[in-house]
């Protein structure tokens, strides 16, 4: 299916419809589509780059190694979980196999951009304040163009839609680093492009009264 025949009005009818996408070839060789996960109505967005191997076989999001640096990260920010909404830009696990593992791949640009047809649906739905990207391939899905995560970090872009763009790294990229000082010191900055995106939205909360 290229484009759902009628209009999508729900998260479920959202996750049924990208269960049946053909929209871009990346659907053929997954176990199924892993659709975002939260509540109806979050503050928080946060958009990864796409389903991992664990997050594959489950049909969920994050539930892999990425999603626990994540978890911890988010805790040390100060943002509940449980009122966070988390997705990816590409909703199927692009991988090459190797031998029998399945190894991550990375999105071309034809397939993030194709799938961003069901990023948008879903911020529509979701409309969250804050919208937080995960690397390079979730801000491209957000923004549909390519973004240079270095000159983004630290700022809080505004969207067309009123809510707020913070680009920061994926947390897979700190599993690859090695050297534990330059971990710890990756990890510390992660946590703060996150709690630049806890303060926008708690600025975005503050009643009009208050300056
Ligand atoms: S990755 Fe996205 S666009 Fe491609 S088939 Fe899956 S849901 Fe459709």
């Amino acid at each position: 299916m290229d484009r759902p025949r009628t209009p999508i009005r729900s998260l479920a009818e959202l996750a049924a419809a990208e269960a049946a996408c053909t929209r871009c070839p990346l659907y053929r060789d997954a176990t199924q589509v892993v659709p975002g996960e939260g509540p109806a109505k979050p503050s928080l967005l946060i958009v990864g780059e796409q389903p991992g191997d664990k997050e594959d076989l489950a049909g969920r999001p994050f539930v892999g190694p990425a999603g626990r640096v994540l978890d911890a990260a988010l805790e040390a920010a100060g943002i509940p979980r449980a009122e966070t909404f988390v997705t990816n830009a590409v909703k199927h696990f692009k991988h090459e196999m190797r031998g029998k593992r399945r190894l991550h791949k990375k999105p071309n640009a034809y397939e993030i951009d194709r799938c961003r047809w069901w990023l948008d649906l879903e911020r529509g739905l979701l409309r969250p304040a804050v919208v937080v990207a995960l690397g390079a391939t979730a801000a491209r899905g957000v923004v549909g163009r390519p973004v240079a995560i270095g000159k983004m970090r630290g700022t809080a872009m505004p969207l067309a839609d009123g809510s707020r763009l913070v680009v920061t790294i994926h947390p897979s990229y700190l599993l690859h680093i090695q050297d534990r000082e330059d971990k710890r010191v990756a990890y510390q900055r992660f946590v703060a492009d996150l709690r630049l995106a806890a303060t926008v939205l708690a600025e975005g909360r503050r009643p009009a009264s208050v300056a």
